[in-house]
């Protein structure tokens, strides 16, 4: 175990209320997936506390809303360096929790700062939207009240401050409930808000996935901000309906790699492993299903088996590893089986064989020769599988990919930028990157087409999102 690694006590945790650290109504254990131990017992908030966190919000809305967006502003990038400050005890806690490689926390926690930073930086001009001799009309942003910010497991925090940020950066307050398998670093966070912002302002509760239905449905929660799968967004929309909450849904992904016939197999190969494996492949905007044309396809897949025969899975603390466990039992089970699927329908030339002992780790697995109606083709599979699929003429690889319910992201691999550019404007996703992967700067916004959501998260646009618009029309 790491040196710098106190052990955790329950204590250790505390849900964010109305401005005070409280405990729970229970506790639910939290485990970590590289040892199936658990690691802390969290606060468990029951439905009064929900109810109370978002009063809280409610209360604090006027005086947040009514300050300017410059003192906002100020303390969000205290929220910043707060981070900042802490990481060397929040990393290794993320990994605890999460999975992830030491590296990975660090990582992730890092991004975490410089989103707040970059998406503080935006602003919220008021803008003319006609002057004339007669007329002057305008149009100004209002915050909408109290924001639910609803998080998955695979990045915790990352997740949590890319709602936080620009919901309070309008102007709005917030109530944040983590996933019930990764609520520890996100209540840590949340004491940081506790000594930043005014009380109510910020709220974290944590539950046992039973209170993201509650905030859904909650008159006075004006807005959410979820990300998770497809199935429990549509829940969330619906639940949404009879109160008409705005929303922002990021949902699932099962992205396409398009690769080129004019790309070096070599070069190709360790860029497409990262896009593919990255956090152990539970990224909504992974690579999930590899087209590569027939000509490079025999070259690729041996490239690709190579990285994933050499990749040093274990736990996240340890030296060197480069892949975690996958998060929690239920999706190891899924992505098991989903392997298996594969292994009756294409060739596993890399990994696949089943881990023995303690804890959710797979190796990374490479797969050839699968039908496109395989479950690891068709299906959002959340691990590090990677299914590289052959085809011959580019129109029929666009085309498959295309067949997705899911269109959020892709990526296209060529050494010519106009060919790649012209596959980009043919698929049918919120984002498309050109021989890169992942860059998701905090300026720049991301968001799915089809089953993969709602709006945008980052960006102006995204900030936009946690606002109203209002128009005021004024007669000269
Ligand atoms: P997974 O990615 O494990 O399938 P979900 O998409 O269900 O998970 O979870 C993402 C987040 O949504 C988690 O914080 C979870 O607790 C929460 N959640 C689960 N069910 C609901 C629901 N009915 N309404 C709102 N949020 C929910």
């Amino acid at each position: 175990m790491n040196a710098q690694l106190k052990p955790l006590q329950t204590g250790d945790f505390r849900l964010l209320i109305g401005g005070r650290l409280v405990p729970g109504a229970s506790t639910i254990d939290v485990i970590n997936p590289a040892t199936e131990q658990v690691v802390a017992a969290c606060p468990r908030a029951d439905v009064a506390q929900a109810n109370e966190a978002v009063a809280a919000a409610k209360a604090a809305f006027p005086a947040w809303a009514a300050r300017p967006l410059a003192e906002r502003r100020a303390l969000l990038m205290k929220l910043a360096d707060a981070i900042d400050a802490r990481v060397a005890e929040l990393a290794p806690l993320l990994t605890q929790e999460q999975g992830k490689p030491l590296g990975g926390a660090f990582f992730e926690l890092m991004v975490a700062s410089a989103n707040i930073r970059g998406i503080a930086a935006l602003d919220l001009p008021v803008a003319t939207v006609k002057e004339t001799a007669e007329a002057r009309v305008v149009r100004v942003r209002s915050p909408l009240g109290v924001v639910a910010a609803i998080t998955p497991w695979n990045f915790p925090v990352i997740m949590m401050v890319t709602k936080l940020t620009p919901a309070l950066l309008a102007g709005n307050t917030v109530v944040v409930k983590p996933a019930p398998t990764t609520p520890l670093t996100t209540l840590k966070v949340g004491e940081l808000c506790a000594e930043i912002f005014p009380p109510g302002v910020v709220n974290v509760i944590a539950d046992a996935n039973d209170l993201g239905g509650v905030l859904t449905a909650h008159p006075d929660v004006a807005k959410i901000a979820f990300t998770g799968s497809t199935a429990t967004g549509r829940k969330v929309m619906a639940s949404a309906a009879p109160t008409l909450k705005r929303l922002t849904l990021e949902l699932g992904g099962n992205d396409a790699a398009i690769v080129l016939d004019d790309v070096d197999p070599k070069d190709i190969a360790p860029k497409l492993f990262f896009a593919a494996m990255v956090n152990s492949g539970q990224v909504c905007l992974a690579a999930k299903r590899i087209f590569v044309h027939e000509s490079i396809y025999d070259a690729v897949c041996a490239e690709l088996a190579k990285l994933a025969t050499a990749a040093k899975v274990g736990n996240g603390l340890d030296e060197g590893v480069e892949f975690g466990p996958l998060q929690n039992r239920m999706q190891f089970e899924k992505v098991k089986a989903i392997i298996e699927d594969a292994r009756a329908h294409g060739k596993i030339i890399a990994g696949g064989q089943p881990h023995q002992g303690p804890g959710f780790f797979i190796q990374p697995t490479i797969v050839s020769g699968l039908p496109d109606s395989a479950r690891l083709v068709c299906e959002e599979q959340f691990g590090p599988v990677m299914p590289v699929l052959k085809y011959s003429k580019l129109e029929d690889a666009i085309a498959r990919a295309n067949t997705s319910e899911y269109g959020l992201g892709a990526t296209v691999w060529s050494k010519s930028p106009e060919r790649a550019y012209e596959v980009a404007m043919k698929l049918d996703t919120g984002t498309v990157w050109i021989n890169k992967h992942l860059d998701l700067p905090p300026g720049v916004p991301y968001g799915g087409t089809k089953q993969s959501g709602y709006g945008v998260e980052l960006g102006q646009h995204g900030l936009e999102e946690f606002t109203q618009a209002k128009i005021i029309n004024m007669a000269k």
